[in-house]
């Protein structure tokens, strides 16, 4: 009673805002993707402060950006990472969130970093392009997933149908590295920060390659969704990938929704630009961002709590 009182005059004295004790949880992706660490990253700056702020974050491990984006209209999550292709399908009610599956209340806070689409081939598999694929067996991921999302786009772009496969699996992206090292798929679909740790425990234990993503159907396909960019996977990233592999990408945006209260949103954001240096140093993925770069590629509406944050810090005129 004697301690609460006294943090009470303390925060008094300091005017931190004292909210109720609030239990934030942050829905990512695979434990070995990119997401993961990212989301553990957050709630542990978060929870460094959680004296002053009474904020708690968890982090749930998830199928992905669809998952994350569902989950949060469904209100069981209060943050969550999704690329940001997703998040405006979500928030513009396209492709698979037509009609009621809409999520208008989705806001996004900060644009992390950036990820890139990664066809991890064996190197037996002989697969050297897109159209290559058919008559292959492809992971795409699970349907919860955003790389699934993205990969039904690029078929699309080249005219591939799953029935072009020889199996189009479904599974999650984690069980990608065994299962082409157990030759039960000749490649998988990883759309992530890179390097990351999935990847590379491919590359640890079978020869892949990683396939370019590019050619005319990707130029037309840039011009019908001007959310992906060109990029380029860095030949440095993984073993038996000595040259830089171009590709389409998108930003990992968290995102939010209008019914999370504008000091929590807020807190979260200030607490990452307020730590910023620090956290660019946990994951090699957050190497080229700046705290400008947070507010790129956004692609929805962000929530007024984080434009509290980036205004306050002079980022936001
Ligand atoms: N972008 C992936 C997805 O939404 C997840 C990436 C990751 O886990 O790092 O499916």
């Amino acid at each position: 009673m004697k301690r609460k009182l006294a943090l009470l005059t303390l925060a008094g004295a300091l005017s931190v805002p004292m909210v109720a004790a609030e239990f934030i949880t942050i829905g990512t992706g695979s434990v070995t993707g990119t997401y993961y660490p990212t989301g553990g990253a957050i709630c542990q700056m978060v929870n460094k402060n959680k004296k002053e702020t009474n904020i708690r974050c968890s982090v749930e491990s998830t199928g992905g950006s669809v998952y994350n984006v569902n989950t949060i209209k469904a209100g069981e999550l209060d943050f969550g990472i999704s690329q940001s292709d997703t998040a405006y399908q979500a928030f513009k009610g396209e492709g698979k969130f037509q009609g009621a599956a809409a999520v208008p209340e989705l806001r996004s806070a900060i644009a992390i970093y950036p990820e890139l689409l990664a066809l991890v081939v064996s190197q037996k598999s002989g697969i050297k392009s897109i159209t290559d694929l058919k008559g292959k067996k492809i992971n795409l991921d699970s349907p919860g997933s955003g790389t699934h999302m993205t990969a039904d786009l690029v078929f699309e772009a080249f005219g591939i149908k799953a029935s072009d496969l020889a199996l189009a699996n479904e599974l999650k992206v984690s069980e990608g590295p065994t299962m082409l090292q157990d030759n039960h798929i000749d490649g998988y679909f990883f759309v992530a920060g890179h390097p990351t740790a999935n990847i590379k425990d491919a590359a640890n234990s079978v020869d892949i390659s990683i396939v370019p993503i590019d050619g005319p159907q990707i130029d037309v396909l840039l011009k019908k969704y001007p959310y992906y960019a060109k990029g380029i996977i860095s030949g440095s990233y993984y073993k038996g990938v000595p040259n830089d592999v171009p590709s389409i990408g998108v930003k990992a945006v968290l995102v939010t929704s209008t019914k999370v209260k504008d000091e929590v949103v807020y807190q979260v954001v200030k607490t990452i630009l307020d730590n910023f240096e620090k956290f660019k140093e946990l994951h090699p993925s957050y190497k080229t961002i700046t705290k400008e770069s947070l507010l790129e590629g956004l692609s929805i509406p962000q929530h007024p709590g984080a434009i509290r944050a980036f205004k306050e810090a002079g980022i936001l005129k």
